[in-house]
């Protein structure tokens, strides 16, 4: 094995924290830091313009394209579960909507006895990555790299949506990241100038030039290298070369909610039988490495429209994308510059519930499949994510060869409660539908359809046909237990020069979307980096 110099950190992957840690770990020039990523650099224009987005879901180039173990309360269904492979990650290949969750949800991970992670201790981090177009407020920034704006253009099917969901009795929410999240409005996207800003475009192409960062694509990390329980560097493969390179400070694995416990595991730092199964020696019996996956399940259903005014119908023919083409090159405006989702309503549909528990929301088109042919009449699509699921599944390998997809168990549904709460939450959307606003748009209800009109009929609807909303955390749970995998500063629980920083640490999932927590992650992570390497430098020299 090649072993090139030594850096002072190793950044494993370059998603949505690893390039938040990749700027900020650079910036003063004092640190010399290598950022692995096992895809490709992102210059295809499918990963800038939004309605790219489509197109990546089934792009092996930029996708991981992994799919769940069978899910049992869906059927035995295996379920999609698509991961940005590029740099920026799944910034790189997501649905553009900028929602960061409920100050709840970071209190929460405060009472789990995380010191820091409150929401008045996480809020000054959403602001310090946001240059939100509408500017600075008490929760907004407007000076940091991430692009936040409104949608350029508003669809008379969003803004007949988000009527309806007053007329359903729901308030207007025009900041859904502000005091309050409950109510209709739209939302707010990662995007600059109808271009995407992903992680790799706002936060690691400005720090590209800088000579102290090194940024390999197309490597893929194999292992962490140990001197006992600190971690000293890595092992990778680009092509089929094995290379090495030694960490001075730490090993940052910031590979997502699947890869990195992938990698915590190969490693040796994983449940022991497991891993003694499969020949890996054990560095650490840590059950909890890959436990605890959390991720967002929703209902979708399908309605078409009256008039041939949906994105379906936009693309159908060659005239149309020919003026959509020319109108986006022109203005950067129209289809080609709407996210997956653009307007929606947060609700409370469980009576238990004190905060919203769903997430209703439109989408300006329709197809049989996720990612698939769009539907040859004009429709939409009526999505529900149920934003707090109980329910906790596991990420384990089932191969020593780092480059086998691991297995991946979300558990959808586990619980009663996130199956009422779900069934409760569809209700909602379909009343939403369903109220004069809307209902003069909508022809019919093609999926689940009218006769699907009782609580059983709608929950073997959605366990046949309900999907993820792409946001799993929890695979490397932050907390002060045995099971937890970081402490509150995100090191690696028992080791020292190794820490985990991207969504996986999350001790549940927020109730909203996941890459402006992630990115909050990224930067309060890199912060805790840096002080812990400033306290480590003033410490006196040991003398003998
Ligand atoms: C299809 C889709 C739609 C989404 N829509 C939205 C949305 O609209 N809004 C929102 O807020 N969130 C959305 N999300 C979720 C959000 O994008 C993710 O939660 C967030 O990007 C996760 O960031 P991360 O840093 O944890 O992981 P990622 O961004 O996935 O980054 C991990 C990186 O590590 C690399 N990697 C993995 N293993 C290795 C290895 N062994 N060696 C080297 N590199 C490795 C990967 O290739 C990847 O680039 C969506 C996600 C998807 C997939």
């Amino acid at each position: 094995m090649h072993m090139s110099e030594t850096f002072d950190f190793i950044i494993v992957g370059a998603g949505s924290a690893g390039c938040v840690l990749a700027n900020r770990l650079t910036a003063s020039g004092r640190h010399r830091v290598l950022l692995l990523e096992a895809g490709p650099r992102n210059l295809h224009p499918s990963l800038h313009i939004p309605l790219g987005y489509g197109k990546l879901f089934s792009d092996r180039r930029f996708n991981w394209c992994y799919t769940t173990e069978p899910q049992p309360q869906c059927h035995d269904r295996e379920v999609i579960a698509p991961r940005g492979k590029v740099l920026g990650g799944s910034s790189s290949i997501n649905g553009l909507i900028y929602i960061r969750g409920q100050a709840e949800d970071f209190n929460y991970w405060r009472q789990l006895g995380n010191a820091g992670w409150g929401f008045e201790d996480v809020l000054p981090y959403f602001r310090k990555a946001e240059a939100n177009e509408r500017g600075t407020d008490q929760f907004h920034g407007a000076s940091g790299p991430l692009s936040v704006s409104n949608l350029r253009d508003r669809h008379p099917l969003a803004e007949a949506f988000v009527e309806a969901a007053q007329q359903c009795g729901y308030p207007r929410n025009d900041d859904f990241n502000g005091p309050a999240q409950e109510g209709a409005g739209y939302y707010q996207t990662t995007m600059r100038n109808g271009l995407r800003s992903s992680t790799a475009a706002c936060y690691l192409k400005p720090a590209r030039r800088r000579p102290n960062l090194e940024v390999v694509s197309q490597a893929l990390a194999t292992r962490i290298l140990f001197d006992g329980r600190r971690a000293t560097g890595l092992e990778y493969l680009v092509g089929s070369d094995k290379r090495g390179a030694r960490a001075g400070v730490e090993v940052i694995v910031a590979s997502g909610a699947f890869n990195s416990p992938q990698l915590l595991q190969l490693s040796g730092i994983g449940p022991a039988p497991l891993l003694q199964s499969l020949g890996i020696a054990v560095i650490a019996d840590a059950p909890g490495v890959g436990g605890a996956l959390n991720d967002h399940f929703a209902g979708r259903i399908i309605l078409r429209c009256r008039n041939s005014i949906t994105l379906n119908d936009a693309v159908r023919n060659w005239g149309g994308r020919l003026a959509a083409g020319l109108r986006y090159a022109a203005t950067r405006r129209g289809y080609l510059a709407v996210p997956a989702i653009s307007a929606g309503c947060f609700v409370r549909a469980h009576p238990a519930s004190e905060t919203p528990d769903s997430q209703c929301s439109i989408a300006l088109y329709s197809a049989g499949t996720i990612g698939g042919e769009l539907h040859p009449y004009p429709g939409v699509t009526g999505v529900c994510t149920l934003l707090r699921p109980e329910s906790r599944g596991f990420v384990r390998i089932k191969s020593a060869d780092p480059r086998a997809a691991p297995a991946i168990h979300p558990n959808y549904l586990a619980t009663r409660k996130d199956r009422e709460t779900l069934v409760v939450g569809v209700k909602v959307l379909r009343r939403i539908f369903q109220a004069p606003a809307m209902a003069r748009h909508i022809a019919e209800e093609i999926e689940p359809g009218k006769q699907c009109d009782n609580d059983d009929d709608l929950l073997d609807f959605i366990r046949r046909r309900g999907s993820t909303t792409y946001h799993p955390v929890g695979s490397c749970r932050m907390g002060q237990d045995r099971d937890a995998v970081v402490d509150e500063r995100l090191r690696v629980r028992g080791f020292a020069g190794l820490r985990v920083v991207d969504a996986s640490i999350m001790p549940a999932v927020v109730s909203g979307n996941t890459n402006a927590a992630t990115i909050m992650i990224g930067e309060k992570g890199a912060e805790m980096i840096l002080e812990d390497a400033r306290a480590e430098r003033s410490k006196p020299a040991a003398t003998f």
